[in-house]
């Protein structure tokens, strides 16, 4: 039984590159007459574009990428994030860090784990971050399934990590292991940009005893100066009136081009085609044990 996902965050309208990461994981699902779910990762309500999320679902549907039962959306999802968060606390596998931002910027990314021993008295009055251990983990491993084998250690190369914000709010890590989780997700098909999350991902997962998914990091797309296309970088939004160009450039993009009997058909039946004719080789990037994943220029 395959179950994959698209989890998009409403921080404004897809654009080529989150089209492209939609198409990947529903082909994906798709030739693997697995299900397909959608999920909308809004809860960073600072960064939250208001009417995004609808946009989103409004550009998939004219796009042809149609998803299997409801929406799950993780802002109506807090209450199982404390859950998790409660069961890591009671483990002693979370702390709080008060650490200043200060100080976090001389440490480069890696957070050392000060607070780790620190007992702060009435830490619940306090808004304090609190991260999840690192130093009881073993090597990360996974085999990818575009980017070979791939093993971190993640208290070397990360360190503790944050699973709620000071400002209260549950990060991405926590809550897209325990969505992951409770969706039993069996796939995650997502942009090699997520590559260094999914250590953190199993990690969680193995500390709420849940199963791992597979994982597969696709190649990211990239302007023509080599830097992602985002939304940050004012990539463009999709045209929905250009849908079926703009799922045949997708689809062009890993090597599938439609025969000329379907041109001008509508974009589900090119998604379907393109489903038959799906191969996780065209996506695989290169060498075995490979750490960065392709990307692919578009102009
Ligand atoms: N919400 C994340 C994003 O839009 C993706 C999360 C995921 O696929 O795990 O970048």
């Amino acid at each position: 039984m395959y179950v994959g996902r698209f989890a998009p965050s409403p921080t404004g309208p897809l654009h080529l590159g989150s089209l492209f990461a939609a198409v990947t994981s529903y082909l994906d699902a798709r030739a693997h007459h697995g299900t397909w779910l959608v999920r909308m990762e809004d809860i960073d309500s600072p960064r939250e574009v208001p009417g995004a999320a609808d946009t989103i679902l409004t550009q998939l549907e004219t796009h042809g990428l149609n998803w299997d039962g409801p929406v799950l959306y993780q802002s109506r999802r807090i209450p199982a994030y404390r859950e998790a968060w409660h069961q890591l606390r009671a483990d002693g596998l979370v702390y709080p860090c008060n650490c200043s931002r200060k100080r976090l910027r001389h440490l480069e990314g890696i957070y050392d784990g000060r607070c780790r021993t620190k007992t702060a008295p009435g830490q619940d009055d306090i808004p304090c971050a609190w991260r999840v251990r690192t130093d009881i983990a073993d090597r990360v491993h996974w085999n990818d399934l575009f980017c070979g084998p791939q093993q971190f250690d993640l208290k070397q190369t990360i360190g503790d990590f944050i699973v709620l914000r000071k400002d209260g709010l549950f990060a991405y890590q926590l809550a897209v292991s325990v969505d992951d989780a409770f969706q039993s997700i069996t796939h995650v098909i997502r942009g090699g940009d997520l590559l260094d999350s999914t250590p953190r991902q199993l990690h969680l997962l193995q500390l709420l005893s849940s199963p791992a998914p597979r994982y597969g990091h696709t190649p990211i797309l990239t302007d023509s100066s080599g830097l992602k296309l985002s939304k940050q970088r004012f990539a463009p939004a999709i045209n929905p009136a250009s849908a079926q160009d703009n799922i045949t450039r997708c689809l062009g993009l890993i090597g599938l081009t439609p025969p000329t009997s379907s041109l001008g058909a509508p974009a589900s039946e090119l998604l379907q085609w393109a489903a038959e004719n799906w191969h996780r080789n065209v996506l695989k990037t290169g060498e075995s044990g490979k750490k960065t994943p392709a990307s692919i220029a578009v102009d």
